[in-house]
């Protein structure tokens, strides 16, 4: 095990993962292509026990999200409980589930704030990527948010499918009432690196997107507040992922199993703890899988001798791992890693792609069984 060089601070989010269960089926659902390996969820008891250890740890925000959250039925009791316990409280939703009488509960609860996700501003591809029929109710959902007093936040993942609608997105958005919208380009990690080559957007369709981005954000300045995140293929920049690893963000999967991120469970050899057999106290602070990669002193070269170390702490190791069979390498993002040449070949084929014609995987069980050698 790598000693971290500094003292560890306490987590500040604690992300509540509370099911993988989900109506939709996202062509780039960033929950672990395995996720029907884990399909045990923890008892209520064991999430109430889960937060006041949190809270005690020092974590100041949860998070409840999924899968989509509200298929627990004890979220109002989860929620209600965070807030009792002082954690500032977010529920991400894909808004599936959301009825009248439940947005009351969790209003009763005390909830202080919801992430709507929505896929496009047309019914068409909504309902494509997610093979479902949810965009008018998806609408319905955002009204009835707005009149609760909830700020309207909204999230759209950008991908080459949806992004030339960004306008559209960003009046739709607008037409809801939103305050605040993320337009959050794919990140290439579980589903989405699967289809990545139908999902990934030229240059030039990126700079055209960020350009109407721009002109939007002039013209709605004084109403919305308008996040584009640039995709970090096209950035050639590693991000700080997860603001360090071990540093500020504490996750609990479905099934109680305790990591660094979401996805962190994929990388080998790496034991991640379970909050039924370990208090957050010992995950957060002697776990071999929390303190595995915190600071620099697990890094070999270039990162180790690299001025930027600790800017961004060598990238993101699932993307190491998921690039490069190497979760100790620096992150392919990066022009200065070893492993780049898979980054620039995906943004290579991006340049030149014809319409694929790889069939787009929708995550679901089956399919998930199916990839992970379970079918
Ligand atoms: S990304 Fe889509 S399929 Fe995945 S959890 Fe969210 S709503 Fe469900
Ligand atoms: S070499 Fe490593 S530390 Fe330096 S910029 Fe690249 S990923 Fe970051």
């Amino acid at each position: 095990m790598n000693a971290p060089a500094a003292p560890i601070g306490p987590p500040m989010w604690l992300l509540a993962e509370v099911t993988y269960r989900c109506p939709l089926h996202c062509v780039f659902c960033y929950n672990p292509v395995d996720f029907a390996r884990h399909e045990d969820e923890l008892s209520t008891d064991d999430w109430l026990r889960v937060l006041h250890e949190g809270r005690e740890l020092g974590a100041v925000q949860c998070g409840f999200s999924g899968g989509e959250p509200l298929l627990r039925d004890d979220l109002e009791v989860l929620i209600a409980e965070a807030r009792r316990l002082g954690y500032y409280t977010n529920l991400i939703t894909s808004g599936v589930g959301l009825t009248e009488a439940r947005l009351d509960a969790f209003k009763a609860a005390g909830l202080d704030h919801i992430q709507l996700s929505f896929q496009d501003s047309s019914r068409e591809i909504n309902d494509f990527l997610t093979h479902t029929r949810t965009f008018e109710l998806k609408q319905r959902v955002g009204e009835m948010i707005k009149a609760r007093g909830w700020p309207m936040v909204m999230n759209v993942v950008i991908h080459r499918l949806n992004i030339e609608h960004i306008g559209r997105i960003i009046e739709m958005a607008d037409a809801l009432g939103a305050e605040y919208l993320e337009l959050a380009n794919a990140q290439y990690y579980s589903w989405a690196l699967l289809n990545r080559d139908q999902l990934m957007p030229s240059r030039e369709q990126l700079r055209r997107a960020e350009a109407v981005t721009d002109e939007w954000k002039a013209r709605l300045a004084e109403r919305m507040r308008i996040l584009f995140v640039v995709p970090d293929y096209h950035e050639g920049k590693p991000k700080k992922c997860m603001n360090g690893w071990g540093n500020v963000f504490l996750t609990v999967t479905p099934d109680g199993t305790a990591q660094p991120c979401h996805t962190a469970r994929m990388l080998p050899g790496l034991d991640f703890p379970n909050v039924q057999e370990h208090s957050l106290r010992h995950v957060w602070f002697e776990s071999e899988g929390f303190n595995h990669y915190r600071g620099t002193g697990w890094m070999k070269e270039p990162c180790a001798s690299c001025e930027d170390k600790e800017k961004d702490y060598g990238g993101c190791r699932c993307q190491a791992y998921l690039l490069a069979a190497d979760p100790d390498a620096a992150d392919p993002v990066c022009p200065k890693s070893p492993h780049h040449e898979h980054v620039a070949a995906a943004l290579e084929q991006a340049e030149t792609a014809a319409p694929s014609t790889k069939p787009l995987i929708f995550r679901d069980p089956k399919e998930s069984r199916r990839l992970c050698g379970q079918d």
